[in-house]
């Protein structure tokens, strides 16, 4: 069956030199009228959720109507055939296939169950870099004092780029893990994911990619990329509703992993003493879920899918480029980015104003920022001495002119004028 698509966007292409490929171009006014919040706010949260298309929330409102006229598990199987389709749309945004994603309901819950599945016996080691979100930290903290295991940080060089050559030469016969963030919840950085699969391949220790803050903003090959297990979810760069989320497991590496939770959907009780797990990634899943979410998440996909997301990073990195060229301009703002390679993410502080305040200031002239705690990346926070910051980011619907209203008010917040 065909990947179902949401109402296409139309795109103008743009001309390309001889041997050049052609990049798509978004009809950016299109797919502003396909977001009603923008007429109603300068969203600068894409990082935290985003706001969602319109054909995202018709398709999880369809489903929650359905079952209100009909019931739950009616609208359920009259819906199996569209929800077959959301592992085809995520399949087709990693370049895998619909048998090795399972659906969850956030990026922490299908990133922990991976981690969880790999047995690694005492004395093993995980290695990951400074730019590990707090809950897979937590979670490498939690598996340290309860199984044993070292957490091992890879550095980074004086750009802020992860030291490949260094990574490298971390691993020995102890490394049972590589974790890696491919995108820091807290700045523009985009780690070498492919790079790190490289080494992951020739040294032969399984790969867990957190992609939650690529998935959407930038084009994710799981094949290219050479990771064995792959988590995002729904709300961020992807637009999809809020309570999504979902799990790549390369399927030659499904039988490695020990799934921590059978139930009746992920196993089959066979016998008073016995249960069979799952074979497939059913065993990532629970009997319950949010139909109506997920159903939302995979309009999303493929309205991603539409724009293309080649042409999304593009527009991406380059609004975010605009954004802090005009905040490095502005006196007292400390552009706090690192990175050779830069995404949609934009950090900053202020000399005279708290990123708490600035968010409330901004929050009052309906502009959304959120604020990065140095407890969200504490590792990278402590290297680099962060403070709270203000991280706003950007997505393929603002625009230039959001761009400048926005630096305005930071521009007033900051010389505290009114
Ligand atoms: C937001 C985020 C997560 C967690 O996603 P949830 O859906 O909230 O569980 C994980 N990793 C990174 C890098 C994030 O930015």
């Amino acid at each position: 069956m065909q990947r179902r698509r949401a109402a296409p966007v139309s795109m103008t292409c743009t001309t390309a030199s001889p041997g050049q490929p052609v990049v798509q171009s978004i009809d950016v006014a299109r797919v502003r009228r396909d977001t009603p919040g923008c007429e109603q706010v300068v969203h600068f949260n894409n990082a935290g959720a985003s706001l969602t298309p319109a054909p995202a929330l018709e398709a999880a409102m369809a489903h929650l109507r359905l079952e209100t006229r009909i019931g739950g598990y009616e609208a359920a199987e009259e819906a199996q055939a569209r929800h077959a389709a959301v592992y085809r749309s995520i399949a087709a945004l990693l370049n895998a296939s619909p048998e090795e994603i399972a659906l969850s309901d956030s990026a922490t819950r299908a990133w922990r169950l991976a981690f969880q599945s790999l047995p690694i016996p005492p004395g093993g080691k995980i290695l990951t870099t400074r730019a590990s979100y707090a809950s897979n930290f937590i979670a490498f903290l939690h598996r340290a004092r309860k199984d044993g295991l070292e957490i091992d940080i890879a550095p980074c060089n004086e750009a802020g780029d992860l030291d490949l050559e260094a990574f490298e030469r971390r691993i020995d016969e102890r490394v049972a893990l590589i974790a890696l963030t491919h995108i820091p919840t807290n700045g523009a950085a985009v780690y070498p994911a492919e790079a790190v699969g490289q080494i992951a391949r020739k040294q032969g220790v399984p790969y867990l990619l957190d992609a939650c803050q690529s998935a959407g903003q930038r084009p994710l090959d799981v094949t290219r990329i050479g990771c064995d297990m792959l988590s995002a979810t729904g709300r961020k760069f992807l637009r999809g509703p809020r309570g999504t989320g979902f799990l790549y497991v390369r399927r030659a590496f499904l039988n490695r992993l020990e799934p921590p939770m059978p139930d009746l959907h992920s196993a089959t009780w066979t016998a008073p003493d016995e249960y069979r797990p799952a074979n497939d990634m059913r065993a990532f899943e629970m009997w319950e879920s949010s139909m109506a979410m997920q159903l939302g998440l995979g309009a999303a996909v493929d309205y991603a899918l539409d724009i293309g997301l080649d042409a999304i990073r593009s527009r991406v990195q380059a609004l975010a480029a605009r954004l802090r060229e005009r905040l490095r301009a502005l006196p007292g703002v400390c552009v706090r980015d690192t990175g050779t390679e830069q995404c949609g993410i934009v950090t900053f502080d202020m000399a005279r104003a708290a990123a708490e305040e600035a968010k409330a200031r901004l929050r009052e002239q309906s502009m959304h920022v959120t604020v990065s705690l140095p407890s969200h990346t504490l590792l990278d926070a402590m290297e680099r001495r962060l403070p709270p910051m203000v991280r706003a980011s950007v997505h393929y619907y603002n625009t230039a002119s959001e761009i400048d209203r926005f630096c305005e008010a930071i521009s007033r917040i900051s010389s505290r004028d009114a």
